[in-house]
């Protein structure tokens, strides 16, 4: 067990680095690490199963001291998770580039990925874990808010009162699903096999309630959702069986999904029938029969899904491959289940409307409350804006940096960088404010079975949009840019870039920031637009955006 002293964010004015900029990705990188948001920090483990922000210790360490002295004009070079290089560049370059969990494509298997990860060669990075720009689950909140405001609105009088939703997994991202299910008036059961991470979320109010008994769940689900009042329920026990158990009990919910690390069969998936201490007996001692049982559990699992669709609950995958796993392992059907993504989430990329995050470096929840502010005042026309906003200031705890997540169409996000810089400018705020996203757009993440399934065009596995991002938004001059492997389907299923922006109240910032809050939504109107989404080529010429052909 490690014995060292748990990493927090810097706070405040006083540097420990040259610049800002740099400065900004120190904070978010111990930020990422700290025990309030990643869920296990001793490991260097930031979230979706065993996302890292480092290789390992001794490269953390490196990191951080790089990071101290590097230059204005120099930049670090990290590989999956280790610092191997620092160059000088010119202060317009990014001060941070990365490339993660990087193998080549014949080669890109769980198998091969873990033999070269227990080597120490590599590092698997999810997707915001090794950009460091995890800000815990409020990340995933509105897109979880969205996704189930897009399912009420297009199947249930646009409000999920009355309506129970089944989920499982209750980790970095899948516990955004009881509060977005409350947050439109629903009433969810989420299952969960880990204890402790039910007690978190039950101490942290996004779940109200923990019981052990599936029939319990099911009496105190029907008696709130009967009273129209929302109530979120987290189910302690073993996915794949509660879902078969309620299908006994001729339950079926509105609505079906699961947010169980199932891209990961070994490390974010305990099969049927197991405790959880069973699992880490297995997992350690017997691999090989853990992923004989994982395998054969997944196929189960969907296929009490696809039962549920049958039986006309609303069914999705919501972005961990359960679908894949368990076609992989024989379930030819597994792909009737539709992913969230095309369903709910490519109409609003079409739009340029997108996530966009941005984190207080001086540690003051008071410039969050600003900005909320100045945007609530700006765009007092953009209702789903004020909805959100609204309600992530009264209801939402910071913890770590303060940080807001929130969905921004094409010209807000091209204003927010000077928006930001502006007030750090003035004084407006106690710190400048870093700016960064999540890897789910357009052009941000290749993913045939998530971001990019089922294109228009067929150009579902077609990665060159994410590359041609990270090199696009490193000519801008983004502060760091990394290009990753992996995240969310897992190994072999996905290719995606992460961007981060320093709003430091500087000139030089406000044309870096002006450059790339333009640049990073376009390509992703231009990829949408490039595949024939007539909404995307409608922006494209509504913003007079360059695309030849
Ligand atoms: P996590 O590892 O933090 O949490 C997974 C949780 O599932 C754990 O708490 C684990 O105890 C629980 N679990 C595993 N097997 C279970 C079982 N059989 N029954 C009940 N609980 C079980 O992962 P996370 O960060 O919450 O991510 C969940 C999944 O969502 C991952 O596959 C991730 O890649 C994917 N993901 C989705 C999106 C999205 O936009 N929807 C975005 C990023 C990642």
């Amino acid at each position: 067990m490690n014995e060292r002293k748990p990493w927090y964010s810097p706070i405040g004015q006083s540097l420990s680095c040259e610049t800002w900029e740099t400065e900004a990705l120190l904070r978010l990188l111990l930020n990422s690490l700290d025990p309030r948001v990643a869920e296990r920090p001793d490991e260097l483990i930031v979230y979706g199963g065993r996302g890292k922000a480092a290789r390992d210790e001794q490269s953390l360490q490196q990191i951080i001291a790089q990071l101290k002295r590097l230059k204005r004009d120099e930049t670090l070079l990290i590989q999956s998770g280790k610092p191997v290089g620092v160059f000088k560049t010119y202060e317009d370059a990014p001060r941070v580039i990365s490339s993660t969990s990087m193998l080549v494509p014949a080669m890109a298997t769980d198998a091969m990925f873990k033999s070269l990860e227990e080597k120490g060669l590599t590092m698997y990075g999810q997707a915001t874990a090794a950009s460091w720009s995890y800000i815990g689950v409020q990340g995933i909140l509105q897109t979880t808010f969205e996704t189930m405001g897009e399912i009420a609105a297009r199947y249930f009088d646009d409000s999920l009162k009355g309506r129970i939703v089944l989920s499982s997994g209750l980790g970095g991202m899948g516990s955004a699903q009881p509060l977005s299910i409350s947050m439109h008036g629903g009433v969810s059961i989420i299952v969960e096999i880990d204890e402790e991470k039910v007690n978190r979320r039950l101490l942290n109010n996004y779940c109200d309630i923990a019981v052990h008994s599936t029939k319990r769940a099911i009496e105190l689900a029907q008696e709130a959702a009967e009273l129209k009042q929302p109530l979120a329920i987290a189910l302690i026990g073993n996915a794949p069986d509660v879902y078969r158990e309620m299908l006994n009990l001729n339950f079926t919910p509105s609505i079906v999904t699961d947010q169980t690390a199932a891209h990961d069969l070994v490390d974010g998936y305990v099969p049927e029938g197991l405790t959880l201490e069973q699992a880490n007996y297995l997992r350690k001692n017997k691999r090989k029969t853990y992923i004989n049982l994982a395998q054969r559990s997944v196929v189960r699992h969907v296929k009490a899904m696809l039962e549920f669709q049958r039986r006309e609950a609303v069914v999705f995958d919501y972005g961990n491959n359960i679908r894949g796993q368990a076609y992989k392992n024989g379930l030819e059907r597994a792909f009737n289940i539709p992913n969230f993504v095309t369903q709910y989430i490519r109409p609003l990329y079409s739009e340029g409307r997108g996530p966009c995050r941005w984190i207080a470096l001086s540690g003051s929840p008071s410039d969050i409350y600003a900005i909320d502010e100045k945007l609530l005042n700006r765009y007092a026309h953009d209702t789903r804006l004020q909805r959100w906003l609204t309600y992530v200031q009264n209801n939402l705890h910071f913890y770590g940096l303060p940080a807001r997540t929130c969905w921004l169409n094409y010209e807000e996000r091209i204003e927010l960088g000077q928006i930001l810089n502006d007030m750090v400018a003035n004084g407006e705020l106690q710190g400048p404010v870093a700016i960064t996203r999540d890897h789910s757009e357009a052009s941000t993440i290749a993913a045939p079975y998530r971001e990019s399934e089922a294109m228009k065009d067929g150009s579902d596995s077609v990665a060159d949009w994410p590359i041609l991002l990270g090199m696009l938004n490193a000519s801008a001059g983004a502060s760091m840019v990394t290009i990753q492997h992996g995240g969310g389907v897992g190994i072999g299923n996905s290719i995606h870039t992460g961007m981060t922006v320093v709003a430091d109240g500087t000139l030089a910032g406000a044309k870096k920031l002006e450059r790339v809050l333009k640049m990073d939504p376009a390509l992703s109107i231009i990829r949408l637009a490039d595949a024939g989404y007539e909404k995307a080529q409608e922006m494209v010429r509504t913003h007079k955006l360059k695309k030849p052909l």
